[in-house]
This record gives C-alpha cells, structure tokens and sequence, in this order.
C-alpha cells in the first residue's frame, strides 16, 4: 500500500492516472473518483459508490494500492448540555486519539480539525501544548475528520443533526497548523475542490501562534483566513506564555501580516486569550490597539477556560468588558469569545489527549 485515498488532491490522482493509463480521459477519470469519494459536497455513504462510468481499471488500479478503508472511528462523543457542541473522539489506525469538534451556531455548523497528535509550541495556557507532540496528522486523517464526523452525525439526533452538513471549518483543535503544512494545504485543496468537499475558502480559518516562514508561504498560496493567536502585546511577557515568540518576536509577525495585507484582502482575525492579572489590564489593552493600529483585523477576546492543573484563571468579567472597551475606543473591530462546549471539556484550551485549545470552539459575539 502506498497510503489513503484522502491523501490524494484531484491533481495527484490525475498526474497517477495519467502515469499509469496514459493521459486520454485521465482528468475525466480522476473527477469521477472525487465524486464517488466525496459526492460533491454531500459525503457518500460508505463505502463510496462511484458514478457507473467510472473506468473500473482505474478503480482496480487505486484499490491495489491505496487504502479505501475509512482512517479512523468515532470511539466516544460528549454532547454540551448547554449548546449542543458534541465533541468527537476519534482513534486512528496507530491507536493514537484525537479529537473534533462540532459546534452549532445561528445557522452555522462549524467543525473545529486537530492537525496534529498534541503539540511542540508549548504554549503556557494550553493542555494540548503539555502533551508535547506525538505526530503529526497525514493529510487523510485530516480530511477523514470531516468525512467521518459527517457520516457519524447522520446517525444521531439533536442539534447537529439538523443540518445539512458542516457549514465552516476551522483549523483550531490539537496542534499548531503551520507545523504541520503541507497536509493542511492539501486537506485545504480537498476541501475546497469544486469535485470534492466543495467549502468556500473563506468558510476556512487557520490558526497559528506565528511561524514566520510557514505564515509567509500560508498567506501567499492559501485563499483562507487567517486568525494569529496573540495574548500579549509585550514581547518578554509573550515569550513566557507562548515560547515561540522567542523565535518568532511578535513585532515580526505583525510586520508580515502588514506587508501582506493587500494581498490578503480580508481583515485578520486577532485571537487574545484573557488570563486574569497576566494579560488583562488596560495598559495591556491600550499597547495591543497601539500595536494594531492601522491594520485591518477584527479582536476576539476569549476569557480562559480553566482547566485542571491550569496555571492561570479566569479574568473577571468587569476586566473582560473594560479590555473591550478600551480597545473599542481605539476603534478596532472587537469580539468576545463565550465559549461554546465548557461543560464537556470541548472549549478553547480544553481539549487534551487528543484536543486543544486556542480558538474554534467559539461563540464570536460581536459585542
Ligand atoms: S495553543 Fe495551539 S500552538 Fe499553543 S500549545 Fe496549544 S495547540 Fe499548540
């Protein structure tokens, strides 16, 4: 076996096809097995039915050496009490779990992807960060998140239930994106392919703590958002609750996201994580519209969602609504986060074992 089928992009299949069959009817070929893997936006029951013309010798072909098998199961699921966010966990083929998460919203059903098994980053805050990295996530145990958390839905009821299917993704569970980049832009090419999953680009956020090169090459060849994990304009106080600052200075992070924001279009999504008396005075809330100014990005305040062992708090909410408001008066475009899942341990900074933190599990209320 040479791997999954969910490994491969529609141009990886076609440049197979083409080297095996010759290039006649291959890009014909490679459309009909992306329609038979991922029905065109609405997932096939599995295992796939492919279209009748599909070129039974191409199939034959895959099937010899890729692995049709799903790449993962649905081992357990907890479903919120209080905003029916279920969170999945799913084991792999190693054993190794991760974990996904659905979270119901004012008509949206967005899916929050792991990209990696724990994480290297280290980030203070995080219970996926005091894992430490295991692996990294291939690129068919990233799309398998998607196809598998959507056949599983279809057999429940509830919230989640309800809706055609996942609405938005956003790359925020276990690990840090950018570590793991080139399966997160070939899931990306997956999910986006007008024969495939068919998501719109800008219904695709990434997040990442700010690794210069990778941010570099994610901004210039991705369509999809993008949402910086900042909390703390201060670069000594940054580096100890998030080390790669150490390496990667905030300043220098803003810079790029400057020099491309032409380019980029869109405003950038901010994330700050409140952590009561370390990031969450007006001193804090003042240098961080200072070092904004000028750019064009919306602010999500998200209060930290305490977990055992954590080594900060909660702020209070009075420190949440004056951070807001200060930053506000600075005229920027701010959000805050209520967290969606807390009482299943599925919300930002929660997830662990398989699941992480920083960003989806959002309730982004413009506030
Ligand atoms: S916040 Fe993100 S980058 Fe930081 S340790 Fe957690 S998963 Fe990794």
């Amino acid at each position: 076996m040479y791997g999954h089928i969910f490994e491969l992009t529609r141009k990886h299949l076609e440049s197979l096809i083409t080297a095996k069959f010759g290039a006649q009817s291959a890009q014909t070929r490679a459309n009909r097995i992306f329609e038979g893997l991922y029905g065109r936006g609405k997932v096939p029951e599995w295992q796939p039915q492919f279209p009748e013309q599909t070129h039974l010798g191409t199939l034959e072909y895959l099937r010899s050496g890729y692995s049709f098998e799903l790449p993962m199961t649905v081992s357990r699921c907890e479903t919120s009490a209080m905003d029916g966010s279920s969170k999945l966990v799913m084991t792999l083929k190693d054993g190794l779990e991760i974990e996904t998460v659905l979270i119901p919203e004012r008509g949206r059903l967005t899916q929050c992807l792991s990209t990696q098994v724990g994480c290297a980053q280290g980030c203070r805050f995080c219970q996926t960060g005091r894992m430490g990295l295991l692996r990294s996530l291939t690129v068919s145990e990233i799309v398998g998140q998607v196809v598998v958390a959507e056949l599983w839905r279809r057999t429940q009821q509830g919230v989640v239930a309800e809706y055609d299917r996942a609405t938005n993704l956003v790359f925020m569970g276990m690990g840090e994106p950018l570590d793991n980049l080139q399966s997160v832009l070939d899931a990306i090419e997956i999910f986006t392919d007008t024969q495939g999953l068919q998501f719109s680009h800008n219904k695709i956020t990434v997040s990442t703590v700010g690794l210069l090169p990778q941010l570099d090459t994610l901004l210039s060849s991705a369509k999809t958002c993008l949402a910086l994990s900042l909390h703390s304009p201060f670069d000594a106080e940054r580096s100890k609750v998030m080390p790669v600052n150490v390496r990667h200075p905030v300043a220098d992070v803003i810079a790029l996201l400057r020099s491309r924001a032409e380019s980029y279009g869109r405003p950038y999504m901010i994330q700050y994580t409140l952590l009561k008396n370390v990031n969450d005075t007006a001193d804090h809330a003042h240098a961080l519209a200072q070092l904004l100014a000028g750019l064009k990005v919306k602010i999500n305040l998200i209060p930290l969602n305490e977990h055992e062992g954590a080594a900060f708090r909660r702020p209070d909410l009075s420190r949440l609504w004056q951070f807001r408001d200060i930053l506000k008066e600075h005229g920027h475009v701010v959000t805050v986060r209520l967290s969606k899942g807390r009482d299943i341990a599925a919300a930002c900074g929660q997830l662990i074992k398989s699941g992480k933190p920083a960003a989806g599990l959002s309730s982004d209320q413009p506030m």
